[in-house]
């Protein structure tokens, strides 16, 4: 199992000669960071005094007896920053430095993932320009505001729809022609090979950490694990560690309205081939979610085979149900969960009503200090309707 999904991860689609140039040298140091132990151990350092890990693995004992099963939360909503994103974004910078670049440069949709490349590079001193769709740079005008708190440079992109799509394109152009001296440091686990590979690796410290602190507190492994997928980092992140354990099931939650897994078709995106959500003329199909994070219209190709294979379920979470999940994990736990974290505890929810009694691991990807502007504008139009 998952033979598919390491060939996917790793197939090249068409390139540019100087893109496979910056590709190729991307994956040298790569190889050379992660095989250097001074390197490991600054890494592993930065990851327990600036991120904060590890993580809780914390069990939710009372919405275990709303939804019926014994649950546990993967805590990546007390990483530095919010979310996951760190994990990522903090190892990409160690090793930009470590090839000697001192300019990086990151896209961005919501603004997460720029704030936490932002974090990492004044953490680690070194120079950034973020690319962010201009309708984005707009309505997630904090986290504008929070990148230029931490020095970073922001470029706002006005081609095409002005958000995230455009924003990926604008990064690559620009790193295609400045590759020698500029790190592009991606966001999920998409884009051209080695970055699917790259943000995997980084992000499997979630699955390690969580494998061994379920086999700690309950001495087996668990039944299935749920994530939130946008791009999918998160999901790999902890999927990763499980995935030769057939019989701990995978499920993947996806925004109703992006749901590349549950309804795409193979396509082209982005330097992968993956599925894609597609209009009936082969055009990429505009996406809907609630949460920005999971409004994106591929997935990585390592999940995409998986599901292939048949190792990952998916399901597909209206807006509602998020919301719903959100508000019963805050007032049985005390946890406000980002929305996109929300739509991973939302398919535990179905899954335990048709399974009482599992013991299934969640993860909880992110905060949701981000979304309470987009919550209450939820509830205000749901009460007029
Ligand atoms: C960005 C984000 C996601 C989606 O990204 P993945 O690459 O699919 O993990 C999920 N949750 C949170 C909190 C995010 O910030």
């Amino acid at each position: 199992m998952g033979d598919l999904a390491l060939e996917m991860e790793k197939n090249i689609t068409y390139l540019t000669p100087l893109l496979d140039n910056a590709l190729k040298n991307l994956e040298k140091g790569f190889n050379q960071f992660i095989s250097d132990p001074t390197e490991v151990k600054k890494l592993s350092c930065l990851l327990k005094d600036f991120a904060g890990r590890e993580t809780a693995l914390h069990e939710a004992k009372n919405l275990g007896k709303l939804y019926k099963g014994k649950i546990f939360l993967k805590r990546e909503d007390l990483v530095h920053g919010g979310a996951h994103k760190l994990n990522n974004a903090i190892a990409q910078c160690s090793l930009a430095k470590f090839m000697g670049i001192k300019n990086v440069i990151a896209e961005t949709g919501a603004g997460q993932h720029g704030v936490a490349t932002a974090m990492a590079c004044a953490n680690l001193k070194l120079s950034l320009q973020v690319f962010q769709g201009e309708i984005d740079v707009q309505r997630q005008y904090l986290n504008a505001l929070r990148m230029k708190l931490f020095g970073a440079h922001l470029i706002p992109v006005t081609d095409g729809s002005k958000k995230l799509k455009e924003a990926v394109n604008a990064a690559m152009r620009f790193w295609v022609a400045n590759y020698q001296d500029h790190f592009y440091c991606l966001g999920s686990i998409v884009g051209p090979h080695p970055y699917p590979s790259i943000v995997r690796h980084f992000q499997k410290v979630i699955g390690n950490e969580s494998r061994k602190q379920i086999l700690e507190k309950t001495s087996f492994l668990p039944s299935a694990i749920f994530a939130c997928i946008g791009g999918g980092s998160n999901a790999a992140g902890i999927f990763s560690a499980f995935v030769s354990d057939e019989s701990v099931k995978l499920v993947g939650c996806e925004a109703a309205g992006a749901a590349s897994l549950s309804h795409g078709a193979m396509g082209v995106l982005h330097g992968m081939e993956t599925f894609i959500l597609q209009t009936s003329n082969r055009q990429i199909a505009e996406t809907h979610s609630i949460s920005a994070g999971l409004d994106y219209p591929a997935v990585g190709p390592w999940l995409a085979g998986l599901k292939q294979e048949n190792r990952l379920q998916t399901q597909a979470i209206l807006d509602e149900e998020c919301i719903q999940s959100l508000n019963e994990l805050a007032t049985e736990e005390g946890i406000l969960c980002a929305l996109e974290s929300a739509h991973a505890v939302a398919g535990a929810k179905k899954y335990l009503a048709n399974n009482p009694g599992e013991t299934i691991i969640i993860c909880l990807s992110g905060r949701g200090d981000k979304d309470l502007d987009t919550i209450s504008n939820f509830k205000n139009k749901s009460e007029l309707k």
